[in-house]
């Protein structure tokens, strides 16, 4: 083959293998994705952040969006789980379908506690996927779940909301140790906790200004980061506070910038 094909190797055949629109269009494409963030753009559209199954993040416009006559209606507001339709463009994909999955935009708004929780999820999962089109099955998979138990079966935000923290921070590759010394790898309990050195420390790792948090809450972060939810459940609150809080100081420690929806969820 000669060289001058390849600008029309890899890309041309996928979009050849891509279904056809209706107008013959090439380069159209179907994914399931929760909406994250949504920005304006223009007079009437907005752009839309995504994380989808397939591609991962993705950002594409909405056109006439922000219309009262838009036939998208709510479907593209923040925590909606739809099914969509997405045309590739030059720089932003063009959103040209959408159906609701799972309606969680209006489940969420309902419950200010909720509401906030998810919004941390939310921004953890945009600044977790950190490359545009890079696969995250496992990102959108947790997120999904998160959304569904926080909508679903009663358990309180704050719960549902540090569990997917540790998770999706374990999938980012940065998973934290609860028992064992999380330099020396000495098995645990231990006494002390440091997130910018990964978790549990031994007597001899520890560092300055390390927590000594309970032995307890030790137990129930591991509980969260494993969904082991009978152990979850037997927590004291003074022990849920306190987990709650070495959370938040991971997650902080583990992001470049930290995350300003994370000071409105109530602990
Ligand atoms: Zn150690």
């Amino acid at each position: 083959m000669a060289p001058a094909n390849h600008a029309h190797g890899p890309a041309c055949f996928r979009a050849w293998l891509e279904p056809w629109g209706r107008l013959g269009t090439v380069g159209l494409y179907r994914d399931e994705a929760v909406v994250l963030r949504t920005q304006k753009l223009g007079e009437a559209d907005r752009i839309i952040t995504l994380l989808t199954r397939r591609s991962g993040r993705v950002r594409a416009v909405a056109k006439g969006v922000r219309r009262t006559t838009s036939r998208f209606g709510s479907r593209l507001e923040p925590f909606t789980h739809v099914d969509l339709q997405l045309a590739e463009g030059r720089t932003l994909d063009v959103v040209t379908q959408a159906e609701t999955l799972d309606p969680f935009a209006g489940l969420m708004g309902a419950d200010y506690e909720r509401y906030t929780a998810g919004t941390v999820m939310l921004e953890t999962a945009e600044r977790l996927v950190v490359e545009d089109k890079e696969p995250a099955l496992q990102h959108f998979l947790l997120l999904v779940g998160a959304l569904r138990a926080m909508c679903g079966d009663g358990r309180p935000p704050s719960q549902v909301l540090d569990s997917f923290l540790l998770r999706s921070l374990s999938v980012a590759g940065y998973a934290p140790s609860f028992d064992a010394c999380a330099r020396c790898g000495l098995a645990g309990p231990h006494r002390w906790f440091s997130p910018a050195s990964g978790g549990a420390l031994c007597a001899t790792c520890r560092v300055p200004g390390a927590a000594s948090p309970a032995p307890q809450t030790l137990t129930l972060l591991g509980a969260l980061l494993a969904g082991d939810w009978p152990v979850v459940d037997a927590a004291e609150p003074r022990q849920r506070r306190e987990a709650s809080g070495l959370v938040a100081a991971y997650l902080q420690w583990h992001l470049e910038r930290g995350l300003k929806s994370l000071a409105h969820v109530p602990r």
